[in-house]
């Protein structure tokens, strides 16, 4: 199939309402004769994509997640994974345009709103004819794609003790430390639940490859999360709000049902330390006064967490399903809301849904798209 594949460089690019997550796909050079038909503006493209680790001010390659010995329409090669802020759009097409990228005649295959947004900027400034793939096909064929290459990919949060045995003391706070990441054979997925938490949410079932539907989603998603935190607590980036919250405590922030009942709601089962008024607190000017800005990223953090939590579980209950797989950025270097959703998801179902998580979390729609040149 070599002969009528499509000219390199191969890249497969999601332009999301947040992140560009762009997938480029690096030829391995088996031999001379191979080498010697790249053209220099390819060399040098593959070089400067491969050797650096940031681009312009704000473009990064996630090294850590980079995957070797993939082969795409019969070419073997690596797959490297870039990302910017979606803001940056034209100085990324600046940056390419110096590269010598207006050169090539050349079609990548791309999602996302962007996709349709910058369209004519990609033909003017690089002369690049997007190929346009609905989000949520490229996004499963994505995952399935990336899963049945990487072993690791999928994983869960084990809990310290059995489910129902967190429902004692030492209860969550001391529980979330002491969640440890564990393999999960994601070979006999179906059916699952699909919950991509970007600056939205999206609910997909999947019960085979190509027969899937979108359930729900909720506008509360990572766009929420950072928006609130910058207004609440002057964040200026995702990771500074992160870092806040990881050492928060949400507690001055939410009212408990403890500090409504002076303890448990035993009639119900609810325990007192479970929030029963997200940021209800804050009704008070005294509680105002002494809150930290890492309290207000915290309880930011675990109300939208939560919230996207109950929808999956009413989703999964509904639809009869086990297996819930989180993806998305919102997941990105943020620990606790994957031990929060896991531990919500075994908690609120006594155990009977498990909450998976997947190594290269945002990056699956733009996989999805580069495996366009498969066909
Ligand atoms: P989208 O396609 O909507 O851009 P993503 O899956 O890329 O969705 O996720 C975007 C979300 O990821 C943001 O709303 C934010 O919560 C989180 N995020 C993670 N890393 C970053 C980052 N470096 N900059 C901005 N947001 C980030």
């Amino acid at each position: 199939p070599e002969n009528n594949a499509p000219p390199m460089p191969w890249f497969g690019m999601d332009i999301g309402g947040t992140l560009t997550k762009l997938v480029y796909f690096e030829p391995r050079e088996n031999n001379r004769r191979e080498l010697d038909k790249e053209t220099e503006i390819l060399k040098n493209i593959r070089r400067y994509l491969t050797r650096n680790s940031a681009y312009g001010k704000t473009g990064r390659r996630d090294g850590h997640l980079q995957m070797d010995n993939v082969t795409i329409r019969g070419r073997r090669g690596t797959l490297h994974f870039i990302r910017f802020p979606t803001s940056e759009v034209g100085a990324f097409l600046q940056l390419a345009r110096s590269k010598g990228m207006a050169a090539l005649v050349n079609t990548i295959y791309a999602t996302g709103g962007g996709a349709y947004k910058f369209e004519e900027d990609f033909i003017k400034e690089v002369n690049m004819r997007l190929s346009k793939l609905d989000e949520l096909d490229a996004l499963i064929a994505g995952v399935l794609f990336v899963d049945a290459m990487n072993p690791q990919e999928c994983y869960y949060w084990a809990p310290p003790l059995p489910p129902h045995e967190v429902d004692s003391p030492p209860y969550l706070e001391a529980a979330l430390s002491q969640y440890v990441r564990k393999p999960f054979d994601f070979s006999n997925p179906y059916p699952f639940l699909l919950v991509n938490i970007g600056s939205g949410v999206s609910m997909l079932v999947v019960n085979a490859p190509n027969d899937y539907y979108r359930v729900s989603g909720t506008s509360l998603g990572g766009g929420t999360f950072l928006g609130l935190c910058c207004l609440l607590a002057g964040c200026s980036s995702f990771e500074e709000a992160i870092a806040l919250a990881a050492s928060g405590d949400n507690t001055t922030v939410d009212k408990l049902v403890r500090d409504i009942y002076g303890g448990d709601y035993e009639r119900f089962g609810l325990r007192g330390d479970l929030v029963a008024s997200s940021f209800g607190h804050m009704c008070s000017s005294e509680r105002r006064a002494k809150v930290s800005r890492e309290d207000l990223a915290r309880a930011t953090l675990v109300t939208i967490t939560n919230n996207i939590g109950s929808i999956a579980r009413l989703c999964a209950s509904n639809e009869r399903l086990e297996r819930v797989v989180f993806c998305g950025n919102f997941l990105r270097v943020n620990p606790l809301s994957m031990k929060l959703l896991s531990y919500a998801m075994s908690y609120w179902s006594r155990g009977a849904l498990k909450a998976l998580f997947l190594e290269h979390e945002g990056y699956f729609g733009a996989v999805g798209c580069l495996l366009r040149y498969d066909l």
